[in-house]
């Protein structure tokens, strides 16, 4: 190799275009190795669930793909990343290392730990790429922003998101003949069982799969506003798995949404408004680094949750006998997806209906979605527990049944992914159990046979929910 090289370490960034640490190496003119280190340490692999890893290999595979075309190709890694970085540094005798920061907590150790180590050897560069704004933003006091409106206020002061920088259309690999490892071996992909034919079918993870995503998204939004609440409407982006992984930035969203949408469109308001949540979230996330763990309203410790093996089972398996809940359950375990207001549901459900730890709930989400994200995630989960610093009251407590009729009033989301209710009519199909004995005979549904009862009657669990609650303020 020809001169010094730079290490263009890939982590959540997975693309070419609008990556700053692309741009930085490309512009510097000198060879460049491109890397991707798999560090499995409990730790550093909080999003590699079972769903999150089959993406993963695809993501790498697109960008492997991306990066031969321009003539270089990617070095695998594996094992402990400092130690990865230390032995590449070795081999190659870089002189620069650049990479795009993580949100969290270990990410942010990770990093000091690099530096610390890696810092008087070598020029280290590091981008913000991952979300619309810095993670900065203050109150006027200096403080951190607790509640989304006003830290999305103080976001909209802030001057617009830079505009994005197209993919290098060469790179300078020199000649390196670097050993890598093979993306077959780390196993990413399910074997025997192959779980996966249902995100095959829904997906294709990688910067070309998301174009089309980002042209679908075009069309969608301006019915967004008034659709993205119906799960049978298709009517969201499903770019959460592509921004997790870093195969689009936000900082292209946005400049596509304001460049293809009229000002005054509502759908685009909305539609951008969702992506400030993301920059909340992971400004939660890094202002309070137990958001995963811990409730960030401390009460909230003291809460009596039950720890209910049989109703997490029947939860994670789409049984709970309230279809709009086991419609969702049953996506997700199907596509590695759900919708958003189907996740509010299943996820209220959980917590206030079974009282189950959210933490339990957002563990099983870790695992199976595709989009899987410590930041979204964990503040999410929050916000439907009611402990979280912006959360939904806790005395909110959903009824499944008026929220399926509302959302889904014509059935066909439940009838997609709960067949057993398929034909049932509109009327009944979010609560079968009050439909007439010939309704259920004719749809050949039979109550705890072909569908289950209710886990829990809703008028019950509302009362022992808010019961519990209370508990906690005259604790
Ligand atoms: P769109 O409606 O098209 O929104 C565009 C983008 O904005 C999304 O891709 C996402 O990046 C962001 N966004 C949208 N809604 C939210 C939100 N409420 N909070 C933060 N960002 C948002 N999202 C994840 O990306 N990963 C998760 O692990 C995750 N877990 C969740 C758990 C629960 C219990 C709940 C209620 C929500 C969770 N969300 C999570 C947020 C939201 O449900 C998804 O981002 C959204 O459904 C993704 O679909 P979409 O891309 O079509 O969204």
């Amino acid at each position: 190799m020809t001169g010094q090289p730079t290490i263009l370490w890939f982590r959540r960034d997975l693309r070419l275009a609008d990556n700053l640490s692309v741009d930085s190496v490309v512009e510097s003119g000198g060879p460049v190795i491109p890397l991707y280190i798999l560090d499995e340490r409990e730790q550093y692999c909080w999003d590699t669930g079972g769903a999150s890893r089959w993406w993963l290999h695809h993501s790498l595979l697109s960008l492997e793909r991306s990066l031969q075309k321009l003539g270089g190709r990617l070095t695998l890694r594996r094992g402990n990343t400092v130690e990865q970085l230390d032995r590449l540094v070795h081999e190659t005798n870089a002189r620069c290392l650049s990479w795009s920061e993580v949100a969290g907590p270990e990410a942010t150790t990770l990093d000091s730990k690099i530096i610390e180590h890696l810092d008087s050897r070598l020029d280290i560069q590091r981008f913000q790429n991952h979300l619309l704004h810095a993670s900065s933003v203050r109150t006027d006091a200096g403080g951190t922003y607790k509640v989304f409106t006003p830290f999305w206020k103080a976001c909209l002061q802030l001057p617009e998101a830079a505009t994005p920088l197209h993919a290098p259309d060469h790179m300078n690999f020199g000649n390196s003949t670097l050993q890598s490892e093979c993306l077959k071996d780390w196993q990413l992909t399910p074997a025997s069982p192959d779980w996966a034919a249902g995100l095959r079918e829904s997906w294709s993870p990688g910067e070309q799969g998301t174009r089309s995503r980002m042209q679908e998204l075009l069309e969608k939004v301006p019915a967004y506003s008034e659709a993205r609440d119906c799960p049978a409407a298709d009517a969201t982006s499903r770019l959460s798995p592509h921004l997790h992984f870093g195969e689009i930035s936000p900082r292209q969203i946005w400049h596509d949404i304001r460049h293809f949408c009229e000002p005054s469109d509502r759908g685009a308001e909305a539609f951008l408004r969702q992506l400030y949540w993301r920059d909340f979230s992971h400004y939660l996330l890094q202002n309070f680094p137990d958001l995963p763990v811990s409730p960030l309203r401390s009460e909230f410790a003291r809460f009596p949750w039950l720890s209910d093996e049989k109703g997490l089972e029947a939860w994670q398996r789409g049984q709970t006998g309230y279809p709009i809940v086991d419609a969702g359950m049953r996506e997700l375990w199907h596509t590695g997806w759900m919708h958003n207001r189907v996740r509010l549901l299943v996820a209220s459900l959980l917590v206030k209906h079974l009282l189950v730890p959210w933490q339990d709930g957002a563990d099983w989400f870790r695992d199976t979605l595709v989009d899987a994200d410590q930041a979204n995630n964990s503040a999410s989960w929050q916000w439907v527990a009611g402990c979280g610093t912006d959360a939904a009251p806790y005395f909110r407590i959903f009824n499944p049944v008026t929220q399926g009729r509302k959302f889904d009033p014509l059935g066909y989301y439940v009838k997609q992914w709960v067949p057993e209710l398929a034909r049932l009519d509109a009327a009944w199909v979010h609560a079968p159990w009050e439909a007439p004995a010939s309704a259920l005979a004719q749809a050949g549904v039979q109550l705890g046979r072909s569908y289950p009862h209710v886990i829990v009657e809703h008028g019950y669990a509302r009362e022992r929910a808010l019961a519990a609650w209370k508990s906690l303020r005259s604790a």
